[in-house]
């Protein structure tokens, strides 16, 4: 095998590229079911949700896509709990019953912020589709309704999912080596201001 392999990064896949595919089907299917007559907006949270999105809405009806980032920053290794806007819609949603499509939900900050943001834009109905839900890390008040995974307080990357800006190409969601972000192992990836703020 290749040197060059992101999958020699990963310490053990939580869930396969199959696992994924059924539970893009299931919240898919559940989604077109719930908003049968409606159009929704899905509100998809870049950059990690993008591969998320499309699988999910696949299995839906009428619905439009739009887009959004919002960043939390991080000092060390716990987030600060300010959230940013970085891309905002290119749509008005008043009125509009939208879906928010995450990647993962952990401390909860990011879709508080942005729940808070299309309430105040005045959208008609907020639901939130995540394919993660890491419960464990909730510092504030935030549910996912729709929910791919619950998944354990571990840092993950795969699908869409990332460390550094890589690994969103995995098919799968793992736990990445501690090697990776360990700065005595530097000659893996560039570690310089890096802990995993997770
Ligand atoms: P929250 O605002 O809920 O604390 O964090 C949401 C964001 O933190 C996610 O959209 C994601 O970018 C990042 N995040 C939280 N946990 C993980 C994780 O285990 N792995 C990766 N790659 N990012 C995570
Ligand atoms: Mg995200
Ligand atoms: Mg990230």
């Amino acid at each position: 095998m290749s040197q060059w392999d992101m999958n020699n990064d990963i310490e053990r896949v939580l869930y396969s590229e199959d696992d994924i595919a059924e539970a893009a089907k299931r919240v898919g299917t559940e989604l077109a079911a719930d908003y049968e007559g409606r159009t929704p907006v899905i509100i998809s949270v870049l950059k990690g949700a993008v591969l998320w999105t499309v699988d999910v809405m696949r299995y839906m009806q009428y619905a439009e896509v739009e887009f959004i980032d919002v960043s939390s920053y991080h000092g060390g290794i716990a987030s600060s709990g300010e959230v940013d806007l970085i891309v905002d819609l290119q749509t008005d949603i008043a009125g509009r019953d939208v879906i928010i499509m995450e990647d993962i939900v952990d401390t909860g900050r990011s879709l508080k912020f942005m729940m808070a943001l299309l309430e105040q834009r005045g959208a008609k109905s907020i639901k939130v589709a995540s394919l993660l839900d890491k419960k464990e890390g909730r510092v504030v008040d935030a549910n996912v309704d729709y929910v791919g995974f619950d998944v354990p307080k571990a840092f993950v990357v795969g699908y869409g999912l990332d460390y550094k800006q890589l690994y969103r190409n995995l098919p799968y969601v793992g736990v990445l080596k501690q090697a990776v972000y360990d700065p005595e192992h530097a000659d893996l990836v560039d570690t310089t201001d890096i802990t995993p703020e997770h």
